[in-house]
């Protein structure tokens, strides 16, 4: 796998140079974007900039995102040039104009997910809903992504449509599952509060959640005001901590729990999944018989 380019930081945009790490990380988007025959110029100039970090990969060489960043102020006003910005809104930015901006399904089919609904009101009556996801926030007291996971199917949520049943509006316990699992799933840990403080607790970076692997995590330093991101990702067997224009390589990744933000799982490779499988042949040849 090829070593990533860093890029340069012009004026606090290093939301957007993880962000755009976080999708450079990820062939299949690198390969799906480059298809699409755009016309919208913010799409166009994400994909002139992918083109050319992947035809230097390697190369050591630091990229100025000019192209990507003055199109990206004249074709919005949530982020605007010097300032800083929360690299969470900026991804679900860009997925967004992909989506709604070109006739490719690159990102439905890479982001989205669905999740079931289920909830019993006191009157008996049983409601199911669906929903569609490209992200699933957890709790920044969870501890590790999976316990987070597993707390978000088992949440307790104010249900504020009526029952159709008896037109009561209460509190409920919902049941939610996953139907569909996105190609990649993407975590957001929910550290800003509403009254402006930062929880800094850790999380810890599982390196697989149920058939997802890790593949990278966005990691926020700092203060709500006043923060730095940086991104660390995994290519091949090498793990890379990119922050803005220095790319190094890390031991493993533990020590991205301390700031992680917005973590990325995707599938397994054909190589892990035959592992895996091996693991589980073992497992069940070494259990007692008479367990099931
Ligand atoms: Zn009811």
């Amino acid at each position: 796998m090829a070593i990533p380019v860093g890029l340069m930081n012009l004026s606090n945009s290093c939301y957007i140079n993880s962000v755009l790490q976080l999708l450079l990380g990820i062939p299949e988007f690198c390969t799906r974007l480059l298809e699409i025959q755009a016309t919208d110029p913010f799409i166009v100039a994400l994909q002139n900039l992918f083109k050319y970090c992947i035809s230097v990969s390697e190369s050591g060489i630091i990229i100025k995102p000019n192209s990507v960043i003055k199109s990206l102020f004249e074709t919005t006003k949530l982020f605007r040039m010097g300032e800083q910005g929360d690299s969470h809104e900026f991804l679900l930015f860009i997925l967004d104009i992909i989506d709604v901006r070109s006739d490719s399904s690159i990102i439905k089919d890479l982001f989205y997910g669905k999740l079931g609904k289920t909830y019993q009101c006191m009157c008996g009556f049983v409601c199911k809903a669906e929903e569609d996801f490209n992200f699933l926030g957890i709790s920044a007291s969870s501890g590790d992504i999976c316990t987070g996971f597993a707390q978000l199917l088992c949440s307790k949520q104010d249900i504020t449509s009526k029952c159709e049943m008896c037109h009561l509006v209460v509190t409920k316990q919902v049941i939610v599952v996953v139907k569909k699992q996105p190609k990649f799933l993407i975590f957001q840990i929910q550290r800003f509060g509403y009254n402006g403080q930062k929880i800094q607790t850790p999380v810890k970076i599982n390196r697989q959640v149920y058939n997802r692997q890790f593949k990278g995590c966005i990691s926020h330093f700092g203060n709500t005001y006043h923060g730095h991101y940086n991104y660390t990702g995994v290519s091949g067997e090498t793990i890379y901590t990119i922050d803005d224009a220095s790319v190094t390589t890390v031991k493993d990744i533990r020590s991205v729990s301390t700031d992680s933000y917005i973590v990325l799982y995707g599938e397994m490779d054909l190589v892990q999944q035959q592992q895996q499988q091996q693991q589980q042949q073992q497992q069940q040849q070494q259990r007692p018989s008479y367990i099931a």
